[in-house]
């Protein structure tokens, strides 16, 4: 029944903001002036300007618990179950709180640890034969990289050739090269999961600083050949802590820096531009703009389930990437 409800009455695409609760050591005297949460608990108001309205399908308040935004993302898991493929965004500025809501704690697992557990969980409990298998990768610099391949760290060595994308005859997306490793329960995934977060790419010492310039992307693909009321018999979901989306060039970022935040903009921007698309029904959708909707094509369409987690920082001094992030929201609702 939940499942027929986010099928028929909200369309494939759901949009969630979550704001991120001020942590220790920050002044959070202005924290209520920034925003305020409608009793709605789906419309934001920001202090600045007290007519306009951002509207989401929900909107999580800085302390809603990680178990509270899993019950929203968990009806995608489970039309992943049933053949549909799904991909699962968490968008925003750096220091949002994008790696909280996806990777989470060890107090507090986020979405792709529990989204894991419940495949399993579920697969098992449906008595067809499931066969799981786990990718990782990243994209920096509009380079593909496979995260599950022992390599470099460092940004001061060459990138690796990046892994190609190619479209089969069905329009399905094939990437090649990438290793894509058979999972056959939650402990194997979730130890994948550890091994490829040590191979991201590292700018800089602080790793959440780093880990802003590439979009890191999780692929479980999921087989059912005995099950035919499925939507297809392997279908794929994507879990993908995106680039910070902060403006690169407001700041004083050159070289290196400069380049990594101008791709990260592009491919947000052509993710955004793909979503709309999809939204209004336009007979185009401009997959090709990024390296980021090339791997998604196949995923992110009428046929799938997408969800965006808009993440904003509750403080005055992020209000400027607070509207851009709002208005990126309201483009892809
Ligand atoms: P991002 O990945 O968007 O750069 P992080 O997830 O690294 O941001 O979050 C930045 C900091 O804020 C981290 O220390 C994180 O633990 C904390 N944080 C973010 N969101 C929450 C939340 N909802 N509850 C508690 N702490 C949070
Ligand atoms: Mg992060």
């Amino acid at each position: 029944q939940v499942l027929n409800e986010f099928l028929d009455l909200k369309g494939n695409i759901r949009v969630f903001c979550r704001i991120r609760p001020i942590t220790v050591g920050e002044n959070s005297s202005r924290l209520s002036t920034v925003i305020t949460l409608d009793s709605s608990n789906a419309l934001l108001k920001l202090a600045e300007n007290k007519s306009k309205r951002y509207s989401f399908d929900k909107v999580f308040h800085p302390g809603s618990s990680q178990d509270e935004v899993f019950l929203e993302v968990e009806p995608v898991i489970k039309t992943a179950l049933d053949g549909y493929n799904a991909c699962i965004f968490a968008y925003g500025q750096t220091g949002t709180g994008k790696t909280y809501t996806m990777e989470g704690t060890p107090d507090g697992p986020g979405v792709v640890p529990r989204a894991m557990e419940v495949l399993f969980k579920q697969a098992v409990d449906s008595n067809n034969a499931f066969l799981f298998s786990f990718s990782m990768l990243e994209i920096y610099l509009g380079n593909l990289k496979d995260l599950l391949v022992p390599q470099s760290t460092k940004v001061t060595d060459p990138l690796p050739p990046s892994l190609s994308v190619q479209t089969d005859p069905k329009g399905g997306i094939e990437i090649d090269n990438l290793v894509s490793i058979q999972v056959s329960d939650f402990n194997q995934a979730l130890s994948l999961y550890r091994l490829g977060r040590r191979f991201r790419s590292t700018a800089s010492t602080n790793s959440n600083i780093a880990s802003s310039r590439s979009h890191c992307m999780i692929r479980i693909t999921m087989t059912c050949s005995d099950a035919p009321e499925r939507r297809r018999e392997t279908n794929k979901i994507w879990m993908v802590d995106l680039g910070g989306s902060e403006r690169v060039l407001k700041t004083k970022a050159s070289g290196r820096r400069l380049e990594e935040g101008k791709a990260i903009n592009l491919s947000l921007s052509a993710l955004g531009d793909v979503i709309n698309a999809l939204q209004r029904k336009k007979s185009h959708i401009p997959y090709r703009n990024s390296k980021l909707t090339q791997v998604l094509k196949d995923s992110l369409g009428e046929d799938s389930k997408t969800l965006m987690l808009v993440h904003v920082s509750p403080k005055e001094e992020d209000l400027c990437e607070t509207v851009c992030s709002l208005n990126f929201a309201t483009r892809v609702r």
